[in-house]
């Protein structure tokens, strides 16, 4: 079969078994998805999503992030792991948006990765779940294992894996994919015990007999 052809038929099936591929993240704002994926590192969605809950609710603008003190916010995420840190990251990055955007969280992929705390994956995150642009695809452990597992790419490094990606994503499909890929990771197809007899990707997988 033909990568982007095995590709479709995977995009295909996993939709079928997973017909709302988005972030498991909770948000309401562009902003709020930067400190939700911000918090998200090394950390599981279910925890950052309980922490924001309460978060949300205090701060209700990108300026109350930025004129609060340090230790208030560290204080405000501690049960976060690296919460001294991702609190510096966010409160830096409220203060950029306000100063050098107008307030507004930036639309590219360059001006995204200027604000402290995001790298390419956490910008690919904020542009598909918040604005809706396709600009590449997030690559995170689940993402890198899979790709692995099912002969999309043979690369270690995530940058090249995602350029390996995009080659045969249709470009309407690269978010898609990366949700689609994290949740058959999270459920079926895991680091440690893969069920390869319950996978919908058997027959189509050169890693079915590891
Ligand atoms: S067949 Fe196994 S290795 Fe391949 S995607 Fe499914 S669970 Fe993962």
């Amino acid at each position: 079969m033909k990568p982007e052809d095995k590709i479709k038929e995977i995009l295909k099936r996993l939709k079928r078994l997973y017909p709302e591929p988005k972030t498991a993240l909770n948000f309401s704002t562009p902003f709020e998805l930067l400190v939700a994926t911000i918090l998200s590192a090394q950390t599981t969605d279910n925890h950052v999503n309980k922490v924001t809950e309460a978060l949300f609710k205090k701060y209700r603008s990108i300026k109350d992030y930025a004129e609060t003190t340090l230790s208030t916010l560290q204080k405000d995420i501690s049960s976060i792991n690296f919460y001294k840190n991702k609190a510096k990251y966010i409160k830096e990055a409220a203060r950029m948006i306000i100063d050098k955007f107008n307030g507004e969280v930036p639309r590219t992929m360059d001006e995204l990765m200027t604000l402290p705390g995001v790298a390419r994956k956490t910008a690919n995150i904020i542009l598909s779940n918040a604005f809706g642009i396709n600009e590449g695809i997030a690559v995170d452990t689940h993402v890198k294992r899979l790709s692995r597992r099912l002969g999309l790419t043979e690369n270690e490094d995530p940058q090249k894996i995602e350029k390996d990606l995009m080659e045969i994503t249709p470009r309407e499909e690269w978010s898609n994919l990366s949700h689609l890929l994290i949740f058959h990771g999270r459920k079926v197809c895991q680091a440690k015990r893969p069920n390869h007899k319950e996978c919908i990707l058997y027959d189509i997988c050169p890693s079915r007999n590891i």
